[in-house]
């Protein structure tokens, strides 16, 4: 079955209050839509957790900067519905920006602390954009199960502690990053490379890796594998570093040593695309 498209949130609302009240659970997979692999491994994640699944497909202005990829970001909705039907949602929900952002919208969401590095330091307000849609989303959905990609670590992190903090009656999935067979990571954004930038891009997986192997083999120094990591992502043609750093998993803060689970997190740029990546060391199960 193609799932229907829903467009407002009372008609959301008016499909989800009828699914719960027949006792059945809801799995969400929040997207900006242009869905391949990886979030179709989300969605059939859903599919295998609970009884009905909802696909949001909203590119969120407030996420982007004023210098972002706002008005280009792909929108596929047709191709995404057909992405959606094979992985077993039962309905999308694709508002308009109005429909989400009215007229004197003037509420935020934050998570402090966690924002301080990464993608939070590169892009200020990109990590409130975030949270505040996905509270929203959260709140007119109420699923009861949503599922997020490892490979935006960061945000998985800090949605995480969103609903930790506030009491949010939903509970976070995190499921592994989808990978092309030569290791780049899925990602919309990949369709912007060209066939040069494409062709090198598996070398951010490969960095990532070398880095993560010479922990296992023991180096522990933090400044010696940050700097070991940026030479391999600067060696790589046309790439600009944004940043390469070694965080503990929990908290997203520097660490000097690696004596705690561990995430090693990259941004950078193929051209104009920047594409992120990330590693885990250590098993951070115990959030
Ligand atoms: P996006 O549409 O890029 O905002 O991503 C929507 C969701 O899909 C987020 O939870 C992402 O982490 C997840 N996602 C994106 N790419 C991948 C991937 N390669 N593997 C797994 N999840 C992904």
């Amino acid at each position: 079955m193609v799932p229907p498209i829903v467009t407002t949130i009372q008609e959301i609302r008016a499909v989800t209050d009828a699914v719960r009240r027949q006792g059945q659970t809801i799995g969400f997979v929040p997207t900006m839509g242009a869905l391949h692999e990886g979030h179709a491994s989300l969605i059939r994640a859903a599919r295998a957790a609970s009884d009905y699944v909802v696909v949001s497909i909203f590119v969120n202005p407030i996420q982007f900067g004023p210098h972002e990829d706002y008005a280009k970001y792909p929108r596929t909705l047709d191709a995404d519905q057909w992405v959606c039907a094979e992985a077993g949602a039962d309905v999308i929900f694709a508002p308009r920006v109005e429909e989400m952002y009215p007229p004197h919208f003037y509420s935020s969401v934050e998570v402090a602390r966690l924002g301080d590095h990464l993608c939070g330091a590169s892009r200020p307000g990109h990590f409130r954009g975030v949270c505040t849609v996905v509270m929203k989303l959260f709140n007119i959905i109420r699923p009861d199960i949503a599922h997020f990609g490892a490979k935006d670590y960061q945000q998985a992190r800090i949605i995480t502690q969103m609903v930790r903090d506030l009491n949010m009656p939903v509970r976070i999935a995190i499921e592994p990053t989808v990978r092309e067979a030569d290791g780049l990571a899925l990602s919309s954004r990949n369709r912007y490379l060209n066939p040069a930038e494409r062709a090198v891009a598996p070398r951010i997986q490969q960095a990532l890796q070398k880095i993560a192997q010479r922990v296992v083999a023991g180096e522990v120094d933090v400044v010696r594998l940050e700097s070991a990591l940026e030479a391999e992502l600067k060696a790589i043609p046309g790439a600009r570093v944004d940043y390469a750093r070694i965080v503990d998993a929990e908290f997203l803060q520097p660490l000097v040593r690696i004596d705690r689970p561990a995430v090693i997190a990259v941004a950078v740029f193929l051209g104009t695309t920047r594409l992120i990546d990330n590693w885990l060391i250590g098993d951070p199960a115990s959030w």
